[in-house]
């Protein structure tokens, strides 16, 4: 079948009727709920432009010579590469990096969890086999995902198989002919209410031991298999109306905890089975986190550009873009942007082909982004209400603006530089939807926890970084200032 169409996504997630609860109660139809219908919409529209734009985001499927989505493509040189980067582009212009999980996010995951398949066969040879059938499967049939990589948080300073209550993780319980039970909770699947399937891997920030074999799993699942459940969190959007909530009507695609009650997850659909050294190293080994970051740096790139053109527009409405503080804060936001834009150009321009025949990225260049970005983000969105200031808080609704006898009061009141109340006001409510709003505060805790604990991330980047070729300059400049050794 070739790429879907935003009316096909629509459909499926209808017929499909996955176990969603929110706000207490089950969800009958996601794609008619208030909470879930404009997110819905959103990732239709991301399918949508498949066709609007087939060019930029279809190519033709290696096995069935059909139309299939540019981001399930394996690059094999640098120009595919770039080719399918621009892909992930379009999407991100249109969400403005703000659905971090957009689909392109796991198709980079899928794509290389085929080609380096045989990696899997390290566990069974029929895992090697499954990893590649599921990617193909995924690309002809552009499923959508969601993914969950961790255990609840009981207590982290006990490893899983020490827990109190050791089972309340996600874990194996029986193994028959038609494939593996499993049972237990896992976090934090974004979208889990709106995709097709889940799949389930382990967490690499976290290396686990021999100990914790029963849950060191890596699995896909269709999202209405019996027995699986998603528990959404309270929902963002406040109310639908996009001049009050420009961002978070649109954009707010959800997180859920995701519960299997003895649930069978059949033998194809398995890649990695009670094996924690597997697991350790799935993402590093088929450099699914390289392709998974190539992205991700794409999305930051476009939320940049989206928070600067925020930040100057605000400057602009009232008039503060000539002081001296307020410049310097938006060349913050500026540097960032160039920044990550140099990033990606050394990573694509330094790509190799792997061993799996992939084009690779420079994964030192996305490294560096990727544990840079969670860094300067949440200062980026303290400059926007830094900035902002009381302007982020006086900020009626439209209702207000329309109103007969407040309406003409506002519209005077709220006046900018260049704009009337209700278009300045306007501008405040997207600057705060972005970074002040439940959506925008998620932002900003999302962004910090993107790719796992950046503590935990920089302190594996130092312990890897080559430290010997600087240390080794500063010895030899030391030895080159032929001191004479003091004598004790
Ligand atoms: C908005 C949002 C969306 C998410 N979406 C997804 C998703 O779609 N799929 C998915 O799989 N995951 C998702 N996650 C989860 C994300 O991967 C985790 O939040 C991240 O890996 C951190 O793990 P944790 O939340 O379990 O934190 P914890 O590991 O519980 O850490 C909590 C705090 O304790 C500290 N800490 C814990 N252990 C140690 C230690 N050993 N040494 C030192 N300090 C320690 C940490 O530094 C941190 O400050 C999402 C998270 C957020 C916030």
């Amino acid at each position: 079948m070739p790429a879907k169409t935003g009316q096909q996504y629509i459909q499926r997630l209808k017929q499909a009727n996955n176990n969603v609860y929110i706000h207490g109660e089950r969800v009958e139809d996601v794609t008619e709920h208030p909470v879930f219908k404009n997110v819905v919409q959103s990732m239709a529209k991301l399918y949508d432009l498949q066709y609007e734009k087939p060019d930029k985001m279809l190519y033709t499927s290696p096995t069935t010579g059909d139309k299939v989505s540019k981001t399930f493509m394996v690059p094999t040189t640098v120009d595919e590469l770039v080719e399918r980067r621009e892909a992930i582009m379009e999407w991100q212009s249109f969400t403005k990096g703000l659905m971090g999980r957009s689909p392109d996010y796991l198709n980079a995951d899928v794509m290389a969890m085929g080609q380096a398949s045989e990696f899997y066969a390290e566990g069974d040879p029929m895992f090697a086999e499954n990893a590649k059938n599921y990617a193909a499967f995924s690309r002809e049939n552009d499923i959508s995902l969601t993914h969950t990589l961790i255990h609840p948080q009981v207590n982290r300073a006990k490893i899983q198989a020490e827990q109190k209550d050791a089972n309340v993780a996600l874990h194996v319980v029986e193994k028959n002919d038609d494939g593996v039970i499993v049972d237990g909770v896992r976090l934090l699947a974004t979208q889990g209410a709106i995709t097709d399937e889940i799949l389930v891997f382990p967490s690499t920030v976290k290396k686990s031991g021999e100990l914790d074999d029963p849950y060191s799993l890596a699995f896909a699942l269709p999202n209405n298999t019996p027995g699986l459940k998603y528990l959404s969190r309270e929902s963002f959007v406040y109310r639908d109306n996009p001049y009050d909530h420009p961002l978070s009507h649109q954009f707010e695609e959800g997180d859920t905890i995701v519960a299997f009650d003895h649930v069978l997850v059949p033998w194809d659909r398995i890649f990695v089975l009670e094996n924690s050294s597997i697991c350790n190293r799935a993402f590093g080994e088929t450099n699914a986190v390289v392709h998974m970051t190539h992205q991700v740096v794409a999305k930051n790139i476009a939320k940049t550009e989206f928070l600067l053109g925020v930040v100057l527009t605000l400057m602009d409405s009232i008039g503060i873009d000539g002081f001296q503080h307020v410049k310097d804060k938006g060349t913050e936001i500026m540097l960032t942007l160039e920044t990550m834009k140099s990033h990606l150009f050394r990573a694509e321009n330094n790509a190799k082909l792997d061993k799996w025949g992939m084009m690779t990225p420079d994964f030192a260049a996305l490294d560096a982004a990727r544990n840079w970005f969670p860094r300067v983000y949440p200062r980026m969105a303290e400059i926007i209400r830094i900035l902002g200031a009381s302007g982020m808080m006086g900020i009626p609704t439209e209702a207000d603006f329309a109103h007969e006898e407040i309406g003409p009061i506002l519209h005077r009141a709220m006046q900018g530089k260049n704009v009337e109340g209700y278009e300045r006001v306007q501008i405040f409510r997207l600057a705060w939807d972005l970074t002040m709003s439940a959506f925008g505060s998620r932002q900003t805790h999302y962004e910090y926890y993107f790719f796992g604990d950046p503590i935990k991330m920089g302190m594996a980047y130092f312990d890897k970084y080559d430290k010997e070729t600087y240390k080794a300059r500063v010895r030899e400049f030391l030895n080159s200032q032929n001191m004479n050794k003091l004598q004790i």
